[in-house]
């Protein structure tokens, strides 16, 4: 259709998940954030390395266990030099395999902040009616769907409600709690923008990038 002008935004979290944990220095339970650092050891042809998280209160270290004893044949050697090396997209990985980190620990704090990338996908001719926004989460982020409409649409929570509730913003895959829970990858939101009071500012904010 002509009148319709799509978007797609990028959420990427800012802040890695932080995990809970017993810190003897503090002798209470504190957040721990990851230092992007990993540690290797090698026991004979045995391998362990852990990526090492830090309390935020008193800086003491919590290893999270990447390789426990794992036979270096059966390691490849990128692998290895990945992980000697620090490499940061490698501990990004583990540190957002929420998943996994639950092993550890029953409380894993995800952090809401986060950078919006916006993308045009296609504009149209005439005066646009609707705006679909596609958006991709491509790692954990809690952000809620509310807050990140309200960021990127230039508008209040309390007006993306309003809007919601009059059925002129409608979430797909529809649920009636979506605004409230964090955004998902391969939501879509459209926007009947002939019931909208500024189209012009929330078409611009929604094509800018946030962070
Ligand atoms: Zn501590």
């Amino acid at each position: 259709m002509q009148d319709i002008v799509r978007v797609c935004w990028t959420a990427t979290s800012l802040e890695t998940p932080r995990i809970w944990q017993n810190c003897s220095r503090c002798d209470a339970r504190t957040p721990f954030v990851c230092s992007g650092k990993f540690r290797v050891n090698a026991h004979g042809k045995r391998i362990d390395a852990w990526l090492i998280y830090r309390c935020v209160q008193c800086d003491q270290t919590w290893n999270y266990p990447i390789l426990e004893r794992t036979p270096l044949t059966e390691i490849d050697p990128s692998h290895l030099r990945a992980l000697s090396e620090n490499c940061g997209r490698l501990a990004e990985r583990h540190a957002f395999d929420v998943a996994r980190l639950r092993r550890y620990s029953d409380q894993i704090e995800e952090r809401d902040n986060v950078a919006v990338e916006a993308r045009l996908l296609s504009q149209c001719d005439g005066e646009p009616r609707t705006l679909v926004v596609s958006i991709a989460v491509p790692r954990p982020c809690r952000i809620r769907l509310d807050r990140l409409l309200a960021s990127g649409l230039g508008l209040s929570r309390a007006a993306v409600q309003r809007l919601h509730d009059a059925a002129v913003l409608i979430v797909s895959p529809p649920s009636r709690a979506a605004l409230r829970q964090p955004v998902r990858d391969g939501q879509t939101v459209t926007v009947d923008l002939r019931s909208v009071g500024s189209a012009s500012g929330l078409l611009s904010a929604a094509l800018r990038d946030t962070s």
